[in-house]
Formats: C-alpha cells, sequence, structure tokens
C-alpha cells in the first residue's frame, strides 16, 4: 500500500511560457513579466509527459490516499504536488492550514428559493487568511524558499497592490516563510475594509497607502518592479496561479472525480482566479483523472466588467477594453484591466476546443442582486462574502437566460469569508450605502439589534427586578408561553 506520508520522489522542470510572444525561460530566476514583451507568463512542466506513464486510475488513487497524510508539506495544496510546482523539496513548503476547504451542500430551502437549483457552496473562506488568495500564496512563497536555498537569493522584499486579500495573504506568509523575505503591501486608501487593512498590520507588513483604485496601486508596484529589486507577489505572478489550482483539484476529488453535470461560478476581478482553476481542470483531464470538465461560469458587476463585455460579443468582434471601475461590493473584483485577461483567452479556448460551446460562459450581475444573493446566502447557513455572492447572483442569471437548468449542480466560490465583508451588510441593513452603489435596501430583509430595555428604565430597577423586567420584555416580543 502507498505510503500517505511520503514525500513524492518526481521532479519536474518548471519553464515560463509567455504568452505574448511565445518565449520561454527557466526557472532559476524569479520572473514576474516577460522580459522580451512584457506578456504574462504560464508555467508549464517540461517533463508533463512523464506523468502520463502513470494511469489517471494510479493518480486518483495516489491523491485519494495522500488526502489522509500527516506530513506538513503534504496536508495543503501540495497534496497535488505532481500536478502543480514539482521542482521544490518538503523543506520548502509552506504549510498554514491553507486549502482543503469545505464544499458545503446549500439546505433544501434554499435549494427551493432558487427554484430546485442544485448548488454548493465551497467555502474559500475557510483558508488562515479567510481567502483563496493563501493557496497562490503557499505556492509562491515555498518557491521563494526554494530560491533562497537553491540560489542563495537573501534579503527578497516581496511586495503587492491589493483590493484587500492579496496583502492580507502574502504578509501572512511572508511573517512565517523565512527571515529574508519581507513583505510591504500597497493598498488604495480606504478602498479595502477595515478587516482586510487590520491583517497585514498585524502580520507586521509594511503599509503603504496611495489615493486612488487598486489599478493605480497596480502600475506603481510594476514600475517599481521594473526598476527595484522586489518580488512582485500580484496573481501576474506565476507561482500563485499553480497553487490557486488546487481548488479544480479539490473540487474534483470531493466529487470522486466524476464532473459530469457540475457547472462552477467564479467571481472575476483580476481574472487570476478563474484562469487557474480553468488550468487546473485541464490538467487533470489531460492526465484522464477526469474525464469531463465541468463547465465554468465567470461572473462580473456591471461596474467592473470588461471581462463580460468582450464575451459578450460574437466572436470575429471581440476586442479587448478595460473599463472604468465604479464602486461595488464585490470590491475585490472590483478591477478595471485584468491582469490575466490573456489567460483567460487562452484557457477558455481550450476549455470550449473540448467541451464544446457553452462550456465557459461569463454573465453580468447588478450591484443590487450581488449583496443580495450574500445575504440569502447567509440567512441559509452559508457564510458567505459579496463575492460568493456574486457567484449566487450569476446563478441566477444564468438560469434566467436559460444556460443552465436545475438538475446541474452549480458549485459557487465564496472567496472569502464574510467577516471580511460585513460592512457591505451593515450599510444595507443601516440604509446607508452612498449613490454610486446604485443599491436600495429592501427594508423587510434587514435585520438590527433591539433594545429589551433603555438605560434609563434600568437605573429605576433593584437587580432582581431588573433581570425580570428584561425577561418579562423578551418573553412579550418573542411570544413565549408558560412551562
Ligand atoms: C482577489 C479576490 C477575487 C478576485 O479574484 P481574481 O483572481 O482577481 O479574479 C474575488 N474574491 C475575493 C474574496 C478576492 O480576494
Ligand atoms: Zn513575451
Amino acid at each position: 500500500m502507498a505510503d500517505k506520508n511520503a514525500f513524492p520522489t518526481y521532479r519536474g522542470d518548471m519553464e515560463y511560457f509567455c504568452l505574448g510572444c511565445g518565449a520561454r525561460y527557466d526557472t532559476t530566476e524569479l520572473h514576474y513579466t516577460c522580459p522580451d514583451c512584457g506578456g504574462v507568463f504560464l508555467l508549464q512542466d517540461k517533463n508533463f509527459d512523464a506523468l502520463r506513464e502513470t494511469s489517471g486510475e494510479e493518480w486518483r488513487e495516489i491523491f485519494d490516499t495522500r488526502a489522509g497524510s500527516k506530513n506538513d508539506p503534504l496536508r495543503g495544496i501540495f497534496r497535488f504536488y505532481e500536478l502543480m510546482a514539482p521542482v521544490m523539496d518538503d523543506k520548502d513548503i509552506v504549510f498554514l492550514g491553507e486549502g482543503n476547504t469545505p464544499i458545503v451542500q446549500s439546505s433544501p430551502q434554499l435549494s427551493a428559493e432558487l427554484d430546485g437549483q442544485k448548488l454548493a457552496f465551497k467555502n474559500d473562506g475557510q483558508n488562515p487568511s479567510a481567502s483563496f488568495k493563501d493557496r497562490g500564496m503557499a505556492c509562491a512563497f515555498s518557491f521563494l524558499n526554494y530560491l533562497i536555498r537553491t540560489q542563495g537569493a537573501d534579503d527578497i522584499l516581496a511586495v503587492c497592490a491589493s483590493t484587500g486579500d492579496t496583502s492580507a495573504a502574502a504578509a501572512l506568509y511572508a511573517s512565517y516563510a523565512s527571515d529574508k523575505i519581507k513583505s510591504a503591501v500597497l493598498l488604495p486608501q480606504g478602498k479595502v475594509t477595515p478587516q482586510q487593512l487590520a491583517q497585514p498590520l498585524g502580520s507586521g507588513a509594511t503599509v503603504l497607502e496611495i489615493p486612488g483604485v487598486f489599478d493605480d496601486c497596480m502600475k506603481v508596484v510594476e514600475h517599481l518592479a521594473d526598476n527595484y529589486q522586489v518580488a512582485l507577489l500580484n496573481s501576474k505572478n506565476a507561482w500563485r496561479i499553480l497553487g490557486q489550482e488546487s481548488y479544480a483539484f479539490e473540487l474534483a476529488q470531493w466529487y470522486d472525480w466524476d464532473l459530469e453535470g457540475k457547472a462552477v461560478f467564479v467571481p472575476v476581478g483580476n481574472a487570476g482566479n478563474i484562469t487557474a482553476i480553468m488550468s487546473g481542470f485541464l490538467k487533470m483531464y489531460d492526465l484522464g483523472i477526469i474525464t469531463a470538465l465541468p463547465r465554468i461560469f465567470g461572473v462580473q458587476s456591471h461596474h467592473a466588467d470588461p471581462v463580460y463585455r468582450y464575451y459578450a460579443e460574437a466572436p470575429k468582434k471581440r476586442k479587448y477594453a478595460p473599463v472604468e471601475v465604479e464602486p461595488s461590493v464585490a470590491q475585490a473584483a472590483m478591477i478595471g484591466n485584468p491582469v490575466s485577461f490573456p489567460r483567460v483567452r487562452y484557457f477558455a479556448e481550450k476549455f470550449e476546443a473540448i467541451a464544446g460551446e457553452g462550456s465557459f460562459q461569463v454573465v453580468q450581475v447588478s450591484e443590487q442582486d450581488i449583496i443580495e444573493g450574500m445575504l440569502l446566502a447567509n440567512r441559509h447557513g452559508h457564510i458567505s462574502c459579496t463575492q460568493g455572492g456574486e457567484c449566487l447572483a450569476g446563478l441566477v442569471k444564468a438560469r434566467q437566460l436559460g444556460l443552465i437548468s436545475a438538475d446541474e449542480t452549480a458549485i459557487l466560490d465564496a472567496t472569502a469569508h464574510m467577516l471580511k465583508f460585513i460592512g457591505f451588510q451593515n450599510m444595507y441593513y443601516e440604509n446607508t450605502y452612498p449613490a454610486e452603489y446604485g443599491i436600495t435596501p429592501k427594508p423587510e430583509l434587514a435585520n438590527m439589534p433591539e433594545l429589551v430595555i433603555d438605560a434609563e428604565s434600568k437605573e429605576k430597577l433593584s437587580a432582581q427586578d431588573y433581570t425580570v423586567a428584561c425577561a418579562s420584555s423578551i418573553v412579550e416580543k418573542l411570544g413565549l408561553k408558560h412551562r
């Protein structure tokens, strides 16, 4: 029997492949974008063909056995070591409890409210920094450790621009990984939630802010990377994309490697996550680990929808153009010029070539639908962030458009924990949205704390009478019956 704790012996030979000009570079250096043309990279394993010598069936057995591993490096995303970044040794791998996030089936009541739709959430908010970004960071930081060990790299300054969650994850992993790695994060002032701001501060990172939006921060850190010695950890960094593929691997494994009739909904911001998820499914398909691809639905808000706009056109008329974003409750996806767009195009084409037209789609939803999607999910036992709510809104939209049927199972990516984005729930309940969001709260959905007794009444009562008075008031409010 295979040893579930044994670290894999297979080693790949990873290279960067430029989607702009086709150039290839080896991975002894950390490349962020193509030095020739500035294009984005994918990482490919030159030895990938050797993995075909193992059958799909055998791979499934290997990964299923490893699912019970107590060897730290194999407990997270590197359960799927051979499919991801198989250059590192076990001692390079950083494990902070990421990955292996639960898929939670919706309650019959939620299903009924959605016209009998079968659906589940995959709770990526149950990662250590409470978003899926940890998957990519675990891979990127493990690679930095590998570079430090094999190339003697020293004094690495890891930098990122962020809509909040990238910086939380980067700062967390930097604070753990190595004293040779320091981290600095650049945020758009006032455009990340208080929780997201507190995270990198708590991890001890240098936190820098500028007025503007994410896209402005991105330009600044790219200028830094072009001219100074820094390791950029934004999702242009191809090592992050690799780590995020683990979402697809886990999802397939959960459904016993059978993805027939499954549709995966993903919120799209910088488009790194949807890229990684498609790449992961294609890799498993390529090796016969899965024999059917799920359908992929990207979801975008009408306030930040360049990818939707591109795919809304007939294939021959498609032309990519960035958009000016407007305020969005799906703030982590509020990006007008997604850096991974070329990657999406590359993988979407491959997806459609195998699984046919309609296997990759992008739907657009309103801000109102996004926030109400989150509220609806969470009133039925989920812990979805606004971006997860965006997925729910996307599912409803896809149903309306006839793109999906009730008996297909939709798996919605709740990309972060609800608590990171709870301010948007509060604004809904308190009816305090600035006009630019275009959200009109429905009073019947608001839920506010009710004061049982006021402070003035408390003053006038003895301690015992006070307890009884509070209890009586509660009895009345809840209509309780005597025992
Ligand atoms: C980053 C992020 C997104 C957007 O993912 P991309 O890879 O940028 O498309 C969505 N939701 C949350 C919670 C995020 O942190
Ligand atoms: Zn290039």
